[in-house]
């Protein structure tokens, strides 16, 4: 790999600073977190930014907390911070079976939230938990902040609907209680980006299924979630022939691309079986069984 291109570096001490640094470069800018997604891409020379705006001093972006019945997560909270969160775990065990199998120790103690959604990668863990579970992006420019359905937030691989003068700031998941989650993902070796992996949320009222979600990674389903197979649970007893149709629907939605990864009809069959096992072991989890 090479070395980057030159480039200009700031460091910004507060929010205001780093907008007003971004609106100064006028999109020629990029801001930087964990780095462990932008170096590479520098020094690849995809990204050539004329200047790198460091964020790491913006420690008032890094938290964990319960704000108005949401989980409130800073965007410059690392992957080590989301996977030691007694909060987190409480509330929805998805982050923390997600963030278990994300890299490793060295990028998770660097990589945040915000830079992870932001890289907008297809196979990116963290897209596919919080869109799973319906979280909101809270996004800030010099002219006020905006939400955004993280559903929404990606605009192809790579891209997001952020324009160049604006900043990730904090994802929002509202707390539904009684809620079971779980995330599964099958990968070539530990720390490996996936073949393929799915989330789900259920609530359940007795059998029937209150709410449920469903995110995917690296299965190119549009916006990360298999719409069709949430439609056909809520409502639904949840039984194993919901199941195995939900998962068919998911699987059906999904549109992998063959690569160093596996074919297209091995990473449809992973959609099938890994939404299966994720409603199953949420389901598990609603009804108190693990
Ligand atoms: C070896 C390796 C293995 C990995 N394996 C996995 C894996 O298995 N699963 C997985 O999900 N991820 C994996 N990752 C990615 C890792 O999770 C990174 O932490 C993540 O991609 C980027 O986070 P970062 O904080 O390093 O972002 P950075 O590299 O600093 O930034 C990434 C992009 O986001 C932008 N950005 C950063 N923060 C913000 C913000 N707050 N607002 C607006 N834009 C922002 C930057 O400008 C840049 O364009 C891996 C990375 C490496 C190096």
């Amino acid at each position: 790999m090479q070395t980057p291109a030159p480039v200009d570096y700031a460091r910004a001490h507060s929010i205001e600073e780093a907008l007003d640094l971004l609106e100064k470069y006028g999109g020629e800018a990029r801001v930087i977190a964990g780095g462990h997604s932008l170096i590479p891409m520098m020094r690849l020379r995809i990204a050539q930014p004329e200047c790198v705006i460091d964020i790491n001093d913006l420690t008032d972006l890094d938290y964990v907390r319960i704000d108005a019945g949401d989980l409130a997560i800073g965007a410059m909270t690392r992957h080590k911070t989301v996977l030691a969160s007694p909060v987190i775990g409480e509330h929805y065990a998805i982050l923390h079976d997600a963030e278990r199998v994300i890299a490793d120790p060295i990028v998770r103690n660097r990589g945040t939230v915000g830079g992870s959604l932001c890289q907008a990668d297809p196979a990116e863990d963290l897209s596919a938990v919080l869109s799973a579970l319906r979280a909101a992006a809270i996004i800030r420019s010099t002219n006020g902040s905006r939400i955004v359905p993280v559903r929404e937030l990606d605009d192809g691989p790579y891209q997001t609907v952020l324009t160049d003068t604006e900043i990730l700031t904090e994802v929002r998941i509202p707390i539904r209680p009684g809620a079971g989650s779980a995330y599964e993902k099958v990968e070539r070796r530990t720390g490996d980006w996936a073949v393929a992996a799915v989330g789900a949320y259920l609530v359940l009222d007795g059998d029937t299924v209150r709410d449920v979600g469903i995110g995917m990674a690296a299965l190119g389903v549009e916006h990360g979630c298999p719409v069709e197979a949430e439609e056909y649970l809520r409502g639904r007893a949840f039984t194993a022939a919901a199941v195995e149709e939900a998962a068919r629907l998911a699987a059906a939605a999904s549109n992998p691309s063959p690569d160093q990864r596996g074919p297209v009809t091995y990473k449809r069959h992973l959609a099938d079986e890994l939404t299966r096992r994720a409603l199953r072991r949420a389901a598990d989890r609603a009804q108190g069984r693990i």
